[in-house]
């Protein structure tokens, strides 16, 4: 299990042991470790700079510049226990889409994968994972390069604030300046990435800020639906439209949310 770096500074170590303990499960080994970009990309095989610039750099955001720990542990069912207690943790403590305090793997390919990285650095720790799994996390699905569009992590920087918790919702883009009463909303969808519903925005919200696409993404994720555009009927017709062409499935119209002061 990795300890993310929140999870040291937030002091939800002592937490951790007892989930472990609860879960029959005994602390082997641990060591302090420091993550930098490159084990991020190791790590999270399924992102990478150019299809995910958006989600490696949330990744890198929360996860370098501070010390993390790995714990080796073991007991009946590790596996799966680790997986419970990493669920467990997360739903008390997980402050938003990146920040979610601990990891641990999904699939036993993954487990080698990881713990081949992080671990060898002690007589515990010493002997390889093995697993009949593929290693590699299949590729998530990718968007455009946006780092040919903007600083994408300077925008991590001004946004990461805004998406802990319930990330902010900046409000619909206005298409044109036709008033009618509906708006296209977006839903979550397990089957897109950050990148891939960003670039789906991207191009379905002509004049949409790098930041509103990124907030409008990440606020449909938690909200069930979001208004994402209003406008005359036309223009709206093409926002869904493009957005199916980029996959997107879980969207459509509604009422127009009241217009927010200010
Ligand atoms: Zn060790």
């Amino acid at each position: 299990m990795l300890l993310k770096p929140d999870c040291l500074r937030l002091g939800l170590t002592g937490p951790v042991e007892s989930a472990v303990a609860a879960a029959g499960l005994r602390i082997d080994c641990r060591h302090a470790v420091e993550l930098f970009p490159a084990d991020v990309r190791h790590l999270w095989s399924e992102y990478d700079d150019r299809g995910h610039p958006l989600a490696t750099s949330f990744l890198d955001r929360y996860l370098t510049g501070g010390p993390s720990e790995v714990l080796l542990v073991s007991g009946p069912d590790a596996f799966e226990a680790a997986r419970r207690v990493k669920r467990q943790i997360r739903s008390e403590h997980a402050a938003g889409p990146f920040a979610n305090v601990v990891h641990g793997a999904e699939r036993r390919g993954e487990l080698a994968r990881q713990a081949n990285h992080l671990l060898g650095r002690c007589d515990h720790c010493a002997e390889p994972f093995v697993s009949d799994e593929p290693a590699l996390n299949p590729a998530r699905p990718p968007g455009i390069d946006f780092r040919e569009h903007f600083d994408v992590a300077a925008l991590v920087d001004e946004v990461w604030p805004l998406t802990q918790g319930v990330p902010a919702d900046p409000g619909p883009v206005r298409l044109d300046d036709d008033a009618t009463d509906t708006a296209v909303y977006l839903g979550p969808d397990r089957a897109h990435t950050l990148d891939s519903t960003v670039t789906a925005l991207w191009f379905a919200l002509p004049g949409v800020t790098p930041r509103q696409a990124v907030l409008l993404a990440m606020h449909a994720g938690f909200s069930g639906g979001t208004p994402i555009a209003v406008g005359g009927r036309r223009a709206l017709r093409r926002c869904l439209r493009t957005l199916h062409e980029h996959g997107i499935r879980n969207c459509g119209k509604g009422p127009c949310p009241p217009v927010r002061p200010g």
